[in-house]
Order: C-alpha cells, then sequence, then structure tokens
C-alpha cells in the first residue's frame, strides 16, 4: 500500500487542552507536529508524553509576535479560552487574537499553507435564535467584560476571510461549542471542570443563576476528529462551520449528572449570574454533517466519566 505524504504541521496553543489532544492525533497519524505555545495557560505536563517523539518538536513563542517557520498546514488554537484566564489580561487577549491572527495569516500566505482558525460558538454572543446556525451574526456586546474574547474572535474570523478573498489564502473557520475532556485546567472556571473539582474535593457545587441556562457539551476525542476532517475538505471549503455537540443540558443537569458520577456528598449552592452569561447555547451542526459526515459519538455520561478519572489522577 502507498505511505500517506507525511505533512509538516503547524499547531499554536498546542500545549493547552484541545491543542495537546490534537498533536497526539496529528502525530498519530503519521505528521511531523510543531507545537508552538507560550504556556500561558497551557503546560509542559500535557504534551510531557510527546517531547521524545521523533516528530514531535515544542518551540516556545508567543503569536502576537511574528513567526517564520515551514510548514503545510497550520492549526490556530493560541489563545486563551476561560473567562477567568481571558479577563486576566484582556488587552493581550484580543492581541492574541488579533495579531495573532494577522501573523499567522501571513505566515500561511508565505509558504501557501492551509490555516484553520479556532474560532468559537461565543461569536454567536447571547443569541436571539435557537440553535445557532452559521449564518446566524450573533449578538455580543462590544464593550463588556466578555468583548475581548467574542470582539476578538470576531475580528480573527474577518481577517481570515479577508486573507481567502484578498490573498487566496486557504481557510477554514471552525466555531467551536463548549468542549470538555481529561486535560482541562483545574482552575479555569469552567463549569465541567468546576464541578468535577467540587464533587471530588466533596466542596459545594456552585450552580451560578437559577441553573436553567443551558449548554451543549462536546467531548474532546469528537472535536478534533471534526477539526482534522476539517481541514482535509476541498479548497473551497472554507466554513464558519460549527463543532460541537447538539444535545442540550441545563447547568443544574450536569450538577446532578456529576454528582451522581462521582458518588459525592457534595451539595448544590446558588451563586450569582456572571455578567453577559448566556442562557441557552446549542449548536446546529446539520452543516458538519452534511460536510463532513460527522457527528458526536460520545455521551455526557461516558466523557464524563473519563474526565473525572483525569481529575481524579490529577489533583
Ligand atoms: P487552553 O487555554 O487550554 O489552550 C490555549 C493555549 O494557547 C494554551 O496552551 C496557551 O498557553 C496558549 N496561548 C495563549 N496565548 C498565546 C499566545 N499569545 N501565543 C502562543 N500561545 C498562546 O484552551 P483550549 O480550551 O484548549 O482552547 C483552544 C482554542 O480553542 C482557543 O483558541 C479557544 O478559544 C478555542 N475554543 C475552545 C473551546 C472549549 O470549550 N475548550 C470552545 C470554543 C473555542
Ligand atoms: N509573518 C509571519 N511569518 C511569516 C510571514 C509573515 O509571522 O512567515 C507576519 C509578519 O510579521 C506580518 C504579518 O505576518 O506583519 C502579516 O503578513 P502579510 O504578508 O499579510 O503583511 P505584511 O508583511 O505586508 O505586513
Ligand atoms: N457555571 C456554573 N458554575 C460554575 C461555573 C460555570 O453554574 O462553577 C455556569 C456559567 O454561569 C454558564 C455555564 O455554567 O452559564 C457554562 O459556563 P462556562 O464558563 O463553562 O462556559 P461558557 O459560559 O463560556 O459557555
Amino acid at each position: 500500500m502507498a505511505k500517506l505524504p507525511v505533512k509538516k504541521l503547524l499547531v499554536t496553543g498546542g500545549a493547552g487542552f484541545l491543542g495537546s489532544h490534537l498533536c497526539e492525533r496529528l502525530l498519530a497519524a503519521g505528521h511531523d507536529v510543531l507545537c508552538v505555545d507560550n504556556f500561558f495557560t497551557g503546560g509542559k505536563a500535557n504534551i510531557e508524553h510527546l517531547l521524545k517523539h521523533p516528530r514531535f518538536e515544542l518551540m516556545r513563542h508567543d503569536i502576537t509576535f511574528p513567526l517564520y517557520v515551514e510548514v503545510d498546514e497550520i492549526y490556530n488554537l493560541a489563545c486563551p479560552a476561560s473567562p477567568v484566564h481571558y479577563q486576566f489580561d484582556p488587552v493581550q487577549t484580543t492581541k492574541t487574537s488579533v495579531h495573532g491572527a494577522i501573523n499567522m495569516l501571513g505566515l500561511a500566505k508565505r509558504v501557501k499553507a492551509r490555516i484553520l482558525q479556532a474560532s468559537t460558538s461565543e461569536v454567536y454572543g447571547d443569541p436571539e435564535i435557537h440553535p445557532q446556525s452559521e449564518g446566524y451574526w450573533g449578538r455580543v456586546n462590544p464593550v463588556g467584560p466578555r468583548s475581548c474574547y467574542d470582539e476578538g474572535k470576531r475580528c480573527a474570523e474577518t481577517l481570515f476571510f479577508d486573507y481567502w478573498r484578498q490573498h487566496s489564502v486557504r481557510i477554514k473557520v471552525a466555531r467551536i461549542f463548549n468542549t470538555y475532556g481529561p486535560r482541562m485546567h483545574p482552575n479555569d472556571g469552567r463549569v465541567v471542570s468546576n464541578f468535577i473539582v467540587q464533587a471530588l474535593r466533596g466542596e459545594d457545587i456552585t450552580v451560578y443563576g437559577d441553573g436553567r441556562q443551558t449548554r451543549s457539551f462536546c467531548y474532546v476525542d469528537d472535536l478534533v476528529e471534526a477539526l482534522i476532517q476539517l481541514m482535509d475538505t476541498a479548497d473551497d471549503f472554507t466554513g464558519p462551520i460549527n463543532i460541537g455537540n447538539p444535545r442540550e443540558f441545563t447547568i443544574l443537569e450536569l450538577a446532578e449528572e456529576v454528582m451522581r458520577l462521582t458518588g459525592t456528598n457534595s451539595k448544590i449552592v446558588f451563586r450569582p449570574l456572571p455578567a453577559d452569561d448566556p442562557r441557552q447555547r446549542q449548536p446546529d451542526i446539520a452543516l458538519a454533517e452534511s460536510k463532513l459526515g460527522w457527528r458526536p459519538t460520545t455521551e455526557l455520561a461516558q466523557g464524563l466519566e473519563r474526565t473525572i478519572r483525569y481529575f481524579q489522577q490529577a489533583l
């Protein structure tokens, strides 16, 4: 059988939660992987098991600065993703999305690489339509505490489409919905990691608001599969394309599921809802289903069990 050509791939944010799983999968597929990360939220622990791999290379670098390397494809994941992290230094967050996109697009243009952007469901803001499909333009506050992330990601999408229109750069824009799994940061304040850590420590489970707001949770392996399939689509397919799990849960249902699976004695307490917290979020994945033939296959309970096992060891 003919061997597949080995591609040189760049993963920015490769030492983070999603990036480390992506690097793993790309190496397993036989490619050369250059992981670029400034270790702001990611860490060597996430990729320690890859450091000795002969086709893996790690570079400490901040993508707000130019980067000159030779690669065939770029997965641009670098960006803090949880509110506690992206609000720590909001100016740097916008710089990472905007200057980072310009640099990575400039690189893609020079070396004629394909480039995939990890965008986000946050581009829809607090949506008026439900579920959200790619044609919806969103309802985003431009001057609030979440804006550095939401507007930064929106501007990055604009840059991707302008480099495509103006310079014929081959782009792929993925709008990622809430994703969870092993190697989430234990202090990132996200709901899945918070609830699991609280349950394992026997602390109160903090539900914000009345817990009736909804989210749809995608397990990391499903997400990574979709990103790789998206990168492999024909040049004329740019996205944006929603990637996520359409199965919707209330935050209270999630709390109860985590409590059941961990068998914790923790109890639920209610805390104020953060500013601009979306009431509902559910991806419309019809485009991913038709274009990629993809849909997530991991049930919430199954994914939570694997994530709980990870945190049991990590804590
Ligand atoms: P993460 O924080 O674990 O990973 C981000 C990585 O980027 C980290 O390793 C961090 O150190 C690195 N980084 C940050 N700024 C950088 C910079 N200027 N230069 C180089 N590296 C930098 O977050 P994640 O959950 O793995 O998210 C990865 C990407 O996916 C992000 O772009 C995020 O916006 C997007 N995303 C994630 C989710 C989710 O639910 N996890 C949802 C939507 C979008
Ligand atoms: N860039 C980079 N690596 C490259 C090529 C470009 O980091 O291999 C950066 C460079 O710093 C530049 C940015 O990408 O500022 C945008 O590149 P582009 O060619 O679009 O713009 P210009 O160089 O004309 O400013
Ligand atoms: N949330 C919660 N308790 C927590 C952390 C989060 O009830 O300890 C809620 C939060 O208010 C939001 C939902 O869970 O309604 C998802 O929050 P997360 O920060 O994980 O993701 P995002 O809001 O970015 O979708």
